[in-house]
């Protein structure tokens, strides 16, 4: 049950999303853009950062936001779309694999990929094939609709101005069935917030490596690619340059110490980097 009372919207295009913004804004409503409402449900039944929110405006009655399919060498992919369905779309499998591991079924037919990229929870699994693919996200703002490269707004988290919302996800062809891994080990049962989360894509030499889980944000980094694809180090050197290169902390948390995931991750690179050599 929610004790609290919340406006719900439901606009029908992107303008009209914007303008009802603007407007609950000018009243002093607080709203939020609502997607598949996993998120916002639990944060409003626990009175938690949603309650001054006062009104939701749902975007998955905007056609945009639920159209999956090619546009030119792109595949576009509506930010209101479901996990569940991503995980049987065949066009992008390194994606479909990384959201058949996010929550259970149940939930995966709730969560979207624009919840998933832009909820406060940490982990964010769906944002790591985004990053390995250099992807450009569609962002409709105050300065209109606009197609922004994901490394421009996403930095451990979403960068959105107020206002702005995630219309479509932009992929281009050629990187959609490249030789990929897709590895999240959790704690004890298949199902759970994962220990970490490694997605690695191989472009011609080289591999791109992504990560959730780890530290406190999820993230793509040079530094530690450079290190992994480092062809005169031994599989175990490059692995511990890697480390040595991590953008913050290991994680030490219910999940598991840092020292776990160390181990975990050594065992998971070393893994993934002959699986990527076979590929
Ligand atoms: C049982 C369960 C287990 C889970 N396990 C995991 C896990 O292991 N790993 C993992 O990564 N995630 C996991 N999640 C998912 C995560 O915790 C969030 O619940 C989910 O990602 C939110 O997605 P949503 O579509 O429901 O978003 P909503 O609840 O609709 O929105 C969440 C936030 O994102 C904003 N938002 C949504 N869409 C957009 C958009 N298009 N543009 C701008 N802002 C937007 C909203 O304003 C809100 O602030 C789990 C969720 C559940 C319920």
């Amino acid at each position: 049950m929610i004790s609290i009372n919340f406006e719900y919207h439901r606009p029908h295009s992107i303008s009209e999303a914007l303008e009802m913004f603007g407007e609950l804004h000018a009243k002093g409503k607080e709203p939020i853009f609502y997607n598949g409402g996993t998120e916002i449900i639990t944060m409003m039944r626990i009175h938690s950062l949603y309650t001054e929110a006062r009104a939701v405006i749902d975007i998955k009655t905007i056609p945009e936001c639920t159209y999956t399919g090619f546009q030119g060498d792109r595949l576009v992919i509506g930010s209101s779309i479901p996990l569940a369905q991503l995980q049987e779309m065949p066009e992008f499998p390194l994606l479909g694999k990384t959201c058949s591991r996010i929550a259970d079924h149940t939930s995966r037919e709730k969560i979207t990929i624009g919840g998933n990229i832009c909820g406060t929870i940490k982990y964010k699994e769906a944002v790591l094939p985004l990053l390995l693919t250099d992807c450009d996200l569609v962002i409709a703002g105050d300065n209109g609709i606009n197609e922004i490269p994901i490394q421009q707004v996403f930095d451990k988290h979403m960068l959105l101005a107020p206002g702005s919302f995630v219309v479509q996800v932009l992929v281009k062809k050629q990187f959609l069935d490249l030789p990929y891994v897709s590895k999240k080990m959790t704690r004890i049962d298949r199902i759970g917030y994962p220990l970490l989360t490694v997605s690695a894509l191989k472009t011609g030499e080289q591999a791109r490596f992504a990560f959730s889980g780890l530290c406190d944000f999820p993230f793509r980094s040079n530094s530690v690619e450079d290190a992994l694809n480092n062809q005169d180090w031994s599989v175990q050197e490059r692995i511990t340059n890697a480390i040595s290169q991590l953008p913050a902390p290991l994680l030490g948390d219910a999940e598991g110490s840092a020292a776990y995931r160390e181990f975990v991750l050594r065992n998971v690179l070393e893994e993934s980097i002959a699986e990527l050599k076979g590929g």
